[in-house]
């Protein structure tokens, strides 16, 4: 597992169509854990855009989350996000905000969790994840943290 650099942008989920602050990791750049927002430079004109994935943790993607990460393992982590893929615009060398190309992964959705043949295997376990109240966005503010001692 390597490194990254995270993106926080205020964003439409493409699976439950909330906006809502998400982090978008790339590797495009240094790979240094560096945090940026819109409008930030990111110190090289290379690029037009960087390719990233986009991760929503808004309750009907966290729930969506753990139902898929439940057909892969008997237990899921309680903070689940629902991950796609996306490139985010620069224009010289600044983060416009802009996110295009978004692609999803159909293991997201609703229509293929609920195969029959998915389903049988996280609707015993479900019920417990969905109880559990909602962790906070402690993950993003960690970003932002760091995103301030980086300055
Ligand atoms: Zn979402």
């Amino acid at each position: 597992m390597g490194l990254f650099d995270s993106i926080i942008l205020k964003e439409l989920c493409p699976y439950c169509g909330k906006k809502s602050e998400m982090e978008f990791q790339t590797k495009d750049l240094r790979n240094c854990l560096d945090v940026f927002e819109k409008g930030d430079s990111i110190s090289t004109l290379k690029f037009h855009f960087l390719e990233s994935i986009g991760a929503c943790s808004q309750e009907p993607c966290r729930i969506r989350a753990i139902k898929r990460e439940l057909m892969y393992r008997k237990e899921a982590s309680s903070f689940g996000e629902a991950i796609f893929h996306a490139d985010i615009e620069i224009n010289k060398g600044i983060i416009t905000g802009k996110v295009k190309n978004v692609q999803i992964s159909e293991e997201y959705t609703d229509p293929w969790l609920n195969k029959k043949e998915n389903k049988i295997k996280w609707e015993k376990e479900i019920g417990k994840y969905a109880l559990k109240p909602k962790i906070d966005s402690s993950l993003l503010n960690e970003l932002k943290q760091r995103k301030s001692l980086q300055k």
